[in-house]
């Protein structure tokens, strides 16, 4: 594999190499569960999904791990206010959040660990912590000691100036030590109610960024292969994640952190007083087909703002229409000879697909070389040079582009009936009937009604079929 990303860490584009050839453990920092992710959340989730969709395509087993934080002040907040437990709160909006996932046809990660699942682990950990001389208690919670870990700052690339101008504010709340440092574990308060864990660390619960150091260093270890998420939480929250666990083990957590960028909507950070906060349910009432959400999120390079616009779909129709009217020039053309010329353009094709995944996940290229196929499979289909043959081999090729696009529905469109299919058959059963009853003028007729719709038939075998020009 000739993979480069584009590493956080080290601020290039650096050649990926896994631990294990052939192996690749990634993680990806999930949604807080405490209402419905919104566009921009999945737009980030559909990046790790392509990553781990174009892993497998070149020929690693991936283990991907995405965490749901169903505890912190928002999903307490929500829980309290309508009066029921953590749980069923959460499982709440886990549920939606599954739906969105399907719906997006975003591919299942292998492990979705809840926090409030993990508290041994994360008491465990801070008890470890403290025990290195990283941690201290304060004010009833415990906090991480920043001054101890010398690499601080290495990810964010901040200096400890910056990250004291940045934490002035709320430092007044606390009884840190030190402005920078960090809640590992955050003790009972009366607006928690009923959420807290008695533990040793006393009565409270974990930190966020606690949670995500605990889940990766249980399911992928100490050191794996590539760390996912928003460019917004590479300061404070990966670097807390590393503090945390690179301060336990010593290790790199991760060796490859790949951050997306922001999507803008109509042109502007998405927020609720704008009016341009979506959910995919909002964008489904407003017509969109999921597998249209799917290929406009997508849209741009991972590292590039993206801006999607609510009213585009109009546009998105008509680029995923290009390749629906392949898929049904396909189905039905007529003719063969072209399968060394289809495996020649196939071979290029796919070339030139890897060559921009390859490329830091040039996706736009990629794209643009899948669809230099549509075209390709286009004009050999007006050559009459797709038979039977060809036609598996070319539906072959698109299904493999679609384990890494996941919209192309090659098979959905061989489904897909010419939207015209019952009326043509019917036209040409007439004209079959004509021409056996040996009425010329109504057969002439009939076939320029066809040729007027664009259909060219032909007489086979004693069969007549029929394709689009
Ligand atoms: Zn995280």
């Amino acid at each position: 594999m000739d993979l480069r990303l584009y590493n956080t860490l080290t601020r290039r584009v650096d050649p990926f190499v896994s631990r294990e050839t052939g192996k690749v453990g990634m993680y990806t920092c999930g949604p807080t569960v405490y209402a419905g992710a919104h566009i921009g959340n999945f737009r980030t989730f559909l990046i790790s999904d392509l990553v781990r969709r174009y892993l497998e395509y070149s020929g690693n087993k991936v283990f991907w791990v995405m965490n749901l934080t169903d505890i912190d002040d928002k999903t307490i907040k929500g829980a309290n206010a309508e009066g029921i437990s953590l749980r069923e709160y959460t499982d709440r909006y886990i549920k939606l959040f599954f739906d969105d996932l399907d719906l997006l046809r975003i591919t299942r990660a292998d492990l979705y660990p809840r926090a409030t699942e993990h508290i041994p682990e994360m008491v465990s950990m801070v008890e470890e912590l403290k025990g290195k001389g990283h941690a201290y208690a304060a004010d009833d919670s415990i906090y991480y000691k920043i001054e101890t870990f010398s690499d601080y700052g290495k990810l964010a690339r901040l200096n400890a100036d910056e990250l004291r101008i940045g934490e002035r504010v709320a430092s007044d709340e606390y009884e840190k030590e030190d402005v920078r440092d960090f809640a590992l574990w955050k003790s009972w308060g009366e607006d928690d109610g009923p959420v807290y864990w008695e533990t040793s660390l006393g009565k409270g619960r974990p930190g966020w960024h606690l949670e995500c150091s605990a889940m990766s260093l249980k399911y992928l270890g100490e050191s794996f292969d590539l760390h996912l998420g928003g460019v917004d939480l590479i300061f404070p929250h990966h670097q807390n994640e590393i503090a945390q666990t690179e301060g336990l083990t010593g290790k790199p957590l991760a060796r490859y952190w790949v951050h997306s960028e922001h999507l803008f909507v109509n042109g502007q950070k998405m927020s609720k007083s704008l009016g341009n906060f979506y959910t995919v349910g909002d964008l489904i009432k407003l017509g969109w087909k999921p597998r249209e959400i799917r290929y406009a999120l997508l849209a741009g390079h991972y590292r590039t703002r993206t801006n999607f616009q609510a009213d585009s779909i109009e546009s998105v129709r008509a680029g995923l229409g290009r390749f629906d009217a392949c898929a049904v020039n396909l189905q039905h053309s007529t003719g063969g000879g072209g399968k060394i010329e289809l495996e020649q353009k196939i071979a290029e094709r796919d070339k030139e697909f890897r060559a921009a995944m390859d490329d830091d996940l040039n996706y736009p290229e990629a794209l643009a070389a899948v669809f230099n196929l549509v075209r390709d499979v286009n004009t050999l289909c007006q050559a009459r040079a797709i038979g039977q043959e060809e036609y598996q081999i070319a539906r072959e090729a698109f299904r493999k582009f679609d384990s890494v696009l996941g919209f192309l529905d090659v098979d959905g469109a061989e489904e897909t009936p010419d939207p015209e299919a019952a009326e043509i058959d019917a036209l040409v059963e007439a004209r079959n009937a004509a021409r056996k009853s040996k009425n010329w003028t109504e057969a002439d007729r009939v076939r320029d009604l066809l040729a007027e719709k664009g259909i060219v038939i032909e007489d086979r075998a004693g069969k007549t079929v029929w394709r689009r020009k």
